[in-house]
């Protein structure tokens, strides 16, 4: 890799409003040190209104690209030269690639984060093993959904407060994914594989998820995509009744690698280090 100072210097960073609590600095600002590269990762702090120009503006200034955060993850899809299929899919990008002639990317790496989460969490865990329930119809429930179906998952049970937006997906998504109501929603856990928590129940300052476990089995795996606080009043629930849980971190923590990669040439490790520093601003 040569000296540093030899390298090109790649800005990146995660364009949001508001972003200030973004902890997507901290992880690349690690993976740049760990891997001796020249660059920084910044917070890009971007108003509705002002999106266009400032991925336009992206190119000049240097950035080989950056994420894309809320509310920023659907408008831009519109905004950049070319999407990826996976991102089209979900329906929402949250990295963009700047690339050589200064054209723009948009891709979605939230996939592959919350299926390579529930892997590394339990390595013997399959999509296609059983009966999975995802609770929420919102911009990160999308991203779950295609990453399930791409796991090869046959029955997914969706449930939303709101009907509307949940009976759509469940058209356009196809035969595997049945719409639930949500006054259904404590039975339809029976004999499932995997739960799934992609609404903001359970994050801080909300209130709980509300959702009994009865008649979840003791089997199932449990996951959160919510990581402020790591253990959501519904992981602390299935870890009380004996089950498997999983938070939002490693879903985190998955997604900037494969944007950290497609910017910086490496695809980033996550080691211990990186976690407790992670972990020490979530405590
Ligand atoms: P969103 O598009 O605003 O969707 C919010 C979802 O929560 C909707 O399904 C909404 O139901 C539901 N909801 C809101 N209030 C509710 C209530 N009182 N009772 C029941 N359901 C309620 O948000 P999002 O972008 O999908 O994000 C959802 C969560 O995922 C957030 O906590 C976010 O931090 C987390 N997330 C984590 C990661 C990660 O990397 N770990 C990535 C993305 C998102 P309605 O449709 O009825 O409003």
């Amino acid at each position: 890799m040569g000296m540093k100072s030899d390298q090109p210097y790649r800005l990146a960073g995660v364009m949001g409003w508001p972003v200030a609590h973004s902890r997507s600095p901290l992880i690349h600002q690690h993976w740049i040190s760990q891997y001796d590269l020249h660059g920084a990762y910044v917070l890009l702090p971007v108003q509705p209104s002002e999106l266009e120009r400032a991925l336009r503006a992206l190119p000049t200034l240097g950035f080989v690209g950056c994420n894309l955060t809320i509310p920023h993850k659907v408008a831009a899809l519109g905004l950049v030269d070319q999407v990826e299929p996976m991102a089209q899919r979900v329906g929402a990008m949250n990295t963009l690639v700047v690339e050589a002639n200064g054209s723009l990317m948009g891709y979605n790496t939230d996939v592959f984060g919350f299926m390579q989460s529930l892997r590394d969490a339990q390595p013997d865990w399959r999509a296609d093993t059983g009966a999975v329930t995802v609770v929420g119809a919102g911009g990160a429930a999308r991203a779950v959904l295609v990453g399930l179906l791409d796991g090869g998952a046959r029955e997914i049970r969706l449930t939303n407060r709101s009907d509307g937006k949940a009976l759509d997906m469940a058209q356009e998504f196809g035969p595997q994914v049945s719409y639930i109501p949500w006054k259904d929603r404590h039975a339809c856990l029976d004999n499932i594989a995997t739960l799934v928590n992609t609404t903001n129940q359970g994050m801080q300052s909300e209130a709980a998820l509300d959702l009994s476990l009865d008649y979840l089995p003791a089997q199932a795996l449990v996951a959160d995509i919510i990581y402020v606080p790591l253990e959501t009043p519904l992981l602390a629930a299935a870890r009380a009744r004996g089950n498997r849980t999983v938070n939002g971190l490693g879903m985190l923590l998955n997604q900037a690698r494969p944007a950290f990669q497609a910017w910086f040439g490496v695809l980033p490790g996550l080691s211990a280090d990186l976690l407790s520093k992670i972990h020490a601003t979530l405590a």
